[in-house]
């Protein structure tokens, strides 16, 4: 029979015992423990990340700002599991970069993680389709099923009616979409996205933080973008700020003080 008595303090419990409140709470899709990285280039030595200590929740959308060259893209990059080469450890999905084959990395960021590049990186070779089925071909889903999953985050995007163009037939706004829609297909736990933004309009980029945000809300995936507008940092729940090769400020804010993107549904039906 079940007996419920108060949880003895942690120091007194063997560690295989949990109290509820420690079983519901959620691994964090990311953590990094004391994460370093200096990049060296003959005799110069650049220290990019200084110990840094971070972990991002499940379904978090989170905004990382700071100056040019403070570190920004070589943290997104470690956490996303794309830099082997680092010091202290980082965690994607619970499991340690530091005990995985380069193999086996690549595996878990093709299973895990999205990534959304400043430049989005469409091929231009491939259409639309072609280009956001391609992880779901690289981890082994069969075609017929990769192209119905493409098909069907592209409709999610508003991208229904251009999934046989060329990304040079696209206009500006609708790259990103696509590339949003590339990193998704996975059904990753974490997207992150460096400057998604950075290259468009205002309204364009209105426009692609709507979709994050609401795409955020409904499929539950976390989100770490960088940004240097504050208009779409104010968008998120968390923003994290850096300064050479740090944290120095790490804010979460109460879900009412963030922004809600009314004119987002609309913007998707629109395609724009
Ligand atoms: P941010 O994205 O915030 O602008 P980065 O992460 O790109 O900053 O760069 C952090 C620091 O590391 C900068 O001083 C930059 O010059 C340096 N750096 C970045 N990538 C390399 C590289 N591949 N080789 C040498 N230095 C680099
Ligand atoms: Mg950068």
């Amino acid at each position: 029979m079940m007996q419920l008595r108060r949880p003895s303090p942690p120091s007194e419990r063997p560690s295989s015992i949990l109290t509820l409140d420690e079983r519901v709470q959620p691994e964090p899709v990311v953590r990094a423990v004391k994460l370093s990285k200096r990049y060296r280039t003959g005799s110069v030595t650049v220290e990019a990340l200084r110990a840094i200590d971070v972990q991002i929740e499940p379904g978090e959308l989170v905004a990382i700002m700071g100056p040019s060259g403070c570190g920004k893209t070589t943290l997104l990059n470690c956490l996303a599991g794309l830099e082997g080469d680092f010091t202290g450890d980082i965690w994607i999905n619970g499991a340690s970069l530091r005990s995985l084959s380069d193999r086996a990395r690549a595996r878990l960021r093709a299973r895990s993680t999205g990534y959304i590049f400043q430049t989005f990186n469409l091929l231009p070779t491939l259409n639309v389709v072609e280009n956001v089925e391609m992880p779901l071909l690289i981890t082994g889903t069969r075609g017929g099923e990769a192209r119905k999953r493409a098909l069907a985050i592209l409709d999610a995007v508003g991208l229904s009616d251009r999934v046989a163009h060329r990304p040079s037939a696209l206009s500006g706004g609708q790259h990103p979409r696509v590339a949003i829609a590339r990193a998704l297909v996975n059904r990753p736990a974490i997207v992150f996205a460096d400057e998604p933004t950075g290259n468009l309009d205002s309204d364009s980029a209105r426009q692609v933080m709507n979709l994050i945000q609401t795409l955020n809300a409904e499929q539950g995936q976390a989100f770490v973008i960088v940004t240097h507008s504050p208009e779409i940092a104010e968008r998120a729940r968390r923003i994290i700020r850096m300064q050479d090769g740090r944290i120095i400020s790490d804010q979460r804010r109460q879900p009412e003080w963030v922004s809600l993107p009314h004119d987002a549904i609309d913007d998707i039906a629109a395609g724009e």
